[in-house]
């Protein structure tokens, strides 16, 4: 996880693909001014035929996964066949976007230029309420409009409990990121 912060990668589309784009594109600030449009970020590929449906329904404050229409089962992050029986057959279903921290981190230099001004910074990986094999992962944040940085990662914690939060980066881009809630939050 940290590699893809840190190994200068350049290829969103490839990122895009390993689901892992969050992560990456978390970088972007928010808060007073956002830079929209902003070149100088990794952006994820949002037209892949594996994961367009899921940029789509961030676009529409939404989040999805991915469900095996032959056998039922979810999966995250996108892929096209399931993992449990090999079927092709998928739909999309939207999550609660509730979810705990699976795991935590903190980005040190060196990082892409993008991500300098911000770094130090946590990132996370959450677990979805739906099941404990879907995880995604994003920045962390205490309320809308932060920066990514605003969160002293020491106050972070496994099990901690979070809801996903729409961040609208560009036109295309909409990026889920992770607003702490109250102990005791489902
Ligand atoms: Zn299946």
């Amino acid at each position: 996880m940290l590699s893809s912060l840190t190994a200068g990668r350049e290829d969103g589309a490839r990122i895009a693909d390993r689901g892992e784009a969050m992560l990456v594109n978390a970088a972007a600030p928010s808060g007073v001014a956002p830079p929209m449009g902003q070149a100088e970020f990794i952006l994820p590929a949002t037209d892949k035929a594996d994961t367009a449906p899921f940029w789509q329904a961030t676009r529409e404050k939404r989040l999805v996964v991915q469900r095996c229409d032959s056998c039922g089962k979810t999966r995250f992050p996108p892929r096209p066949h399931c993992g449990a029986c090999r079927s092709d057959k998928l739909s999309w279903p939207e999550v609660s976007g509730f979810a705990k921290i699976f795991s935590h981190i903190v980005v040190y230099p060196p990082v892409l230029p993008a991500f300098a001004k911000y770094a130090p910074f946590p990132a996370v990986l959450v677990e979805l309420a739906e099941g404990k094999h879907l995880r995604m992962f994003g920045n962390v944040i205490a309320k809308p409009g932060d920066t990514i940085n605003a969160i002293n990662p020491d106050s972070l914690y496994i099990g901690q409990p979070v809801r996903v939060h729409f961040e609208v980066l560009t036109d295309g881009v909409t990026l889920p990121r992770w607003l702490l809630q109250p102990e005791g939050a489902r």
